[in-house]
């Protein structure tokens, strides 16, 4: 090697080989166990390229009613009369598969939702099967989660997921309804509906009983049927806050249960004392994880006045190193905006912060010529009153704000109508409880962001959502005996 080149430590490319999967060209609805081709199809695209990957079924009005009534019969005829144990053994076999089919699941959520493969392979696919392996653990041992001797399940859940995590949102919905013993109609969203359709070959691959879980392809009318079916006992949603209110409003009449896992504009906090480089590595974690296609994501960074300067020279400097690009190569960072109408979103919320006043900066960094793309970027002298700093993003754009008294980070964090996650770095373990007891957020980080785990109840307060999933409290929402986990 020549000496030119040791000195230049260069990346080369590392694209994953989509060869592990087969896209069809066109996809059916998932209902009774088979694939039933709907009568209208869309397409679904590949957001790094723009390119058509496959078509998806649009159900109707009509085939909602089938999936719900397959949905039911199972649960009356098989689900509900089976042992507790033996349902179990369904939700390991579903796991284990999800794990040897790892690969396939990782490039088909890359291609089909833009995120970069690392995350997809290391994040998504692998925490999907962990909540698969944690509620098949609690399926035969519910009468000792502490609602009562013999906690019963609904019934038929109606379940509607967004496009940031698909297969991760599916798992968080799906394994709790099935080992609590609910049979499911699931609704994907209309961009990312590839994983979801794998997942329902698992569930044939797996033997498990037709109708216990179904998916039905499409777009909001969908869901709304859904939201709208008599017999359905129990609605989980997790979108927008928008749709969530129009979901609440149609509920509150139907008697049905729900839970609601909505919006966020997280705030991170860094005091004076913090570990500087620690908290950096934090911020973008907190930021531009997933494009920032994150409810929870920590969107808004309120930094302690005296290190301000320090903490964005450092920032910048460890945005420069963020790759942006292809998703499927294995050395990218930050991937492609999932479709064009959140670009749209994303550009024009930006602009609103450039015509505010705010100060906007953004690494060198070339994007693609296909495809929807947005470089990771900050706004420095963010006011509260900013669009910016009220208004979620969902893309990769930080908001920075500063304070000068600990009182300021907690009043200027809770002045928002949403209430979903927070993050505190500091060096001092009674300031991260003084403060954790003060920010009104269902899931507070402390020295670290964005981390997930099955064990750990996650939701939110105010506008972001009503109850709770994972843990013990996810499973008493899946419960009609459980009392909803605040
Ligand atoms: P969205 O527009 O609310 O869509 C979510 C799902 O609801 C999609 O499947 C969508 O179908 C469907 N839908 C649309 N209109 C509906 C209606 N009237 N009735 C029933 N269902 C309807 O949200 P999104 O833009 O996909 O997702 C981003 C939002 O989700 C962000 O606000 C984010 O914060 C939030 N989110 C929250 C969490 C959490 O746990 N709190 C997690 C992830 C995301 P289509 O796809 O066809 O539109
Ligand atoms: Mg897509």
């Amino acid at each position: 090697m020549s000496d030119e080149k040791m000195s230049i430590f260069e990346y080369a490319p590392a694209p994953e080989s989509q060869a592990v999967v087969t896209i069809e060209p066109e996809y059916g609805l998932f209902i009774n166990g088979k694939f039933i081709n709907g009568k209208k199809h869309f397409p679904t695209v590949n957001p790094a390229n723009g390119k058509k990957l496959s078509s998806i079924s649009q159900a109707s009005v009509a085939d909602v009613n089938k999936a719900v009534i397959a949905a039911r019969t199972a649960y009356v005829k098989v689900w509900s009369k089976m042992a507790p144990a033996e349902r179990a053994k369904y939700l390991y076999r579903i796991a284990r598969i999800m794990q040897e089919r790892a690969r396939e699941f990782a490039v088909l959520e890359t291609l089909d939702n833009g995120k970069p493969i690392r995350e997809s392979r290391d994040v998504d696919v692998p925490l999907a099967a962990a909540h698969f392996f944690y509620h098949a653990g609690w399926a035969d041992k519910l009468q000792y989660a502490g609602f009562g001797e013999n906690p019963k399940p609904h019934g038929v859940v109606g379940q509607i997921i967004p496009w940031n995590f698909p297969l991760l949102m599916l798992a968080w919905k799906v394994a709790p309804a099935l080992a609590t013993g609910n049979t499911v109609v699931l609704k994907p969203a209309e961009s990312t509906s590839l994983t979801a359709l794998l997942f329902a070959q698992v569930c044939q691959q797996a033997g498990l009983p037709a109708g216990v879980v179904n998916i039905v392809t499409g777009d909001g009318a969908v869901g709304a049927a859904i939201v709208n079916h008599p017999d359905i006992d129990k609605i989980a949603f997790t979108g927008s806050t928008e749709v969530g209110k129009i979901i609440a409003r149609s509920v509150a009449v139907s008697g049905k249960s729900v839970t609601l896992e909505l919006g966020g504009k997280g705030a991170n906090i860094v005091f004076e004392d913090a570990a500087i480089d620690e908290a950096v590595e934090g911020i973008v974690n907190g930021i531009f994880f997933n494009q920032g296609h994150v409810c929870c994501a920590g969107s808004r960074l309120l930094i302690q006045e005296g290190i301000h300067d320090e903490v964005i020279e450092k920032l910048k400097h460890r945005m420069s190193q963020i790759r942006v690009g292809d998703p499927m190569d294995k050395n990218t960072d930050l991937g492609a905006i999932n479709s064009g109408e959140q670009l749209s979103k994303i550009k024009e919320l930006a602009a609103s912060g450039v015509a505010e006043g705010a100060e906007i900066w953004s690494p060198n960094c070339a994007l693609p010529d296909k495809g929807f793309w947005f470089a990771p970027t900050i706004f420095s002298g963010v006011t509260q009153a900013h669009r910016i700093a009220r208004e979620e993003i969902f893309g990769p754009v930080l908001s920075i704000l500063t304070f000068r008294t600990p009182a300021e980070a907690i009043e200027k964090a809770n002045n928002t109508p949403f209430g979903l996650s927070a993050g505190i770095w500091s060096e001092k373990g009674s300031r991260i409880l003084w403060a954790s007891k003060h920010l009104q957020a269902g899931v507070i980080w402390a020295n670290t962001f964005n981390k997930f785990d099955p064990t750990s109840p996650f939701g939110g307060y105010k506008e972001s959502g009503w109850g709770r999933e994972g843990g013990r409290h996810g499973l008493s929402a899946y419960l009609a005996s459980g009392k909803a986990g605040k």
